[in-house]
């Protein structure tokens, strides 16, 4: 694609990479077929094509943002299937991270839109505020029907309390721990305990944790680490999102270490990019590192698992998250860890659609979000499973609720391997033989 940049604008080095994002996109189109929003609004300026044209003329006219980019940006999911079906290899992920920071500095929404981006930007990163608000969303759940209003506010607080749990799970908080084996230590790694998921479903770092342990690797969670910065820099706040990366980039700097490990692969695909994100800044080198360190736990389980009970007679539908299988190209290495844990594992029609949950996206775009929902459950539904394992806590929230248990593998993995059946089994299925 040609573009027309000034010989200032390309002296600025995020021009510059924007520049050569835009020049490597030939607009075949190709892109079009498996973007989620462009497949179920049918509008080209929902595809990644369209986005790409949009966020060109709004980068190349040096002006602010524009309300009809601002709608089709915002309606973008990140769930990078554009970057996978792409045969032109377009870093369409740091395109749209540019344009949304662009969008942040220039835009003014309107005023609900603002203060709900706002509250959600000091809420959901920290686990104690999380959990404060999901026991209120908790307490509102049961009025949810009573939000029946079409303006957009109450259609996200509707959105709310459809996804908060009716029950809180026991509160964590494994900041400042060390988790060792009972018998040789075999290995080293840090755990990204996360922030909402620490919050919904603290059973995920259990499992981790136990399982790793079980299989001889020591787990620390540094006291400094915190919200992997998703949350904030998928919301374009560019400065949050690097004061997240920096603190945590800090954190794990312990040679020590054999690897980062995460387990919700949303937070993985940043963790990962965290050498791109701070390639200006003074910890550059120490975050180069940490992204080199980083591993999905499906990742570092392929090398070491072994299941320790007879195969379960349960079969799994196996959920790709976006994040997993096109932000960090892991497809493979979580089903084989079922099937090597004795599940019979099948997939979906279209494996590679979101399911609509994307961070804040289930709260900011509600509607298209329950679509793509929808259509996820019913794919997954037709494969007939006892249950539904993804690898992202995102996933597992915005799937639940339709009679199948949604369960992360890892949690499936540590049962397999003699650990603690997952709670959400609990007496909706056969138990193992
Ligand atoms: S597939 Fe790649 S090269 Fe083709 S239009 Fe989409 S982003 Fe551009
Ligand atoms: S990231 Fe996903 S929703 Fe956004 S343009 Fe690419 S395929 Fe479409």
């Amino acid at each position: 694609m040609q573009t027309n940049f000034s010989p200032q604008q390309l002296a600025d080095p995020e021009i510059q990479v924007a520049n050569d994002i835009l020049r490597s996109c030939v607009h075949c189109g190709m892109c079009t077929a498996t973007c989620p929003t462009f497949v179920t609004l049918g509008d080209e300026l929902d595809s990644p094509r369209g986005r790409i044209y949009l966020i060109k003329d709004m980068l190349e006219n040096d002006r602010p943002a524009a309300e009809e980019e601002v709608l089709h940006i915002d309606r973008c999911l990140s769930c990078l299937s554009c970057m996978t079906t792409c045969p032109s290899g377009v870093d369409y992920m740091h395109l749209v991270d540019h344009a949304r920071v662009h969008i942040e500095e220039t835009y003014s929404r309107p005023l609900a839109d603002r203060l709900l981006r706002d509250v959600l930007a000091r809420i959901l990163p920290y686990p104690r505020r999380m959990r404060l608000a999901m026991r209120l969303a908790s307490l509102g759940k049961p009025f949810a029907p009573l939000f029946t209003g079409d303006h957009v506010l109450v259609r996200r607080l509707r959105a709310m309390l459809d996804l908060a749990p009716s029950r809180l799970p026991a509160a964590q908080n494994l900041a400042g721990t060390v988790h060792s084996p009972s018998g040789a230590v075999k290995g080293r790694v840090a755990l990204l305990a996360g922030c909402a998921q620490q919050a919904i479903a603290p059973s995920i770092n259990t499992a981790t944790i136990a399982l790793l342990n079980r299989l001889g690797v020591e787990v620390v969670v540094p006291q400094d680490a915190g919200c992997c910065g998703a949350l904030v820099h998928h919301m374009g706040r560019h400065d949050e999102a690097l004061a997240a990366a920096r603190a945590n980039v800090a954190a794990w700097a312990d040679d020590s270490l054999d690897a980062v490990l995460v387990n919700t692969s949303g937070c993985g695909t940043v963790l990962k990019d965290y050498g791109f994100l701070l390639r200006h800044d003074e910890l550059a080198g120490q975050a180069a590192k940490i992204s080199a360190k980083t591993q999905d736990i499906s990742e570092y389980l392929l090398k070491i698992y072994e299941p320790a009970r007879p195969p379960p007679d349960l079969t799994v539908a196996y959920h790709a998250a976006c994040s997993l299988q096109h932000g960090q190209k892991i497809t493979a290495a979580p089903k084989t860890l079922l099937r090597k844990a004795g599940f019979t594992v099948v997939e979906p029609k279209d494996p590679h659609l979101c399911c609509g949950s994307a961070g804040t996206y289930n709260i900011m775009q509600p509607e298209i979000a329950s679509a793509l929902r929808r259509r996820k459950l019913d794919t997954l539904r037709a494969k007939s499973p006892d249950l539904i394992a993804a690898g992202n806590i995102g996933c597992l929230t915005q799937l639940a609720g339709d009679g199948v248990p949604t369960i992360h593998t890892v949690e499936l993995l540590d049962w397999m391997a003699g650990g603690a059946p997952p709670p959400a089994l609990a007496a909706a299925l056969k138990p193992p033989r």
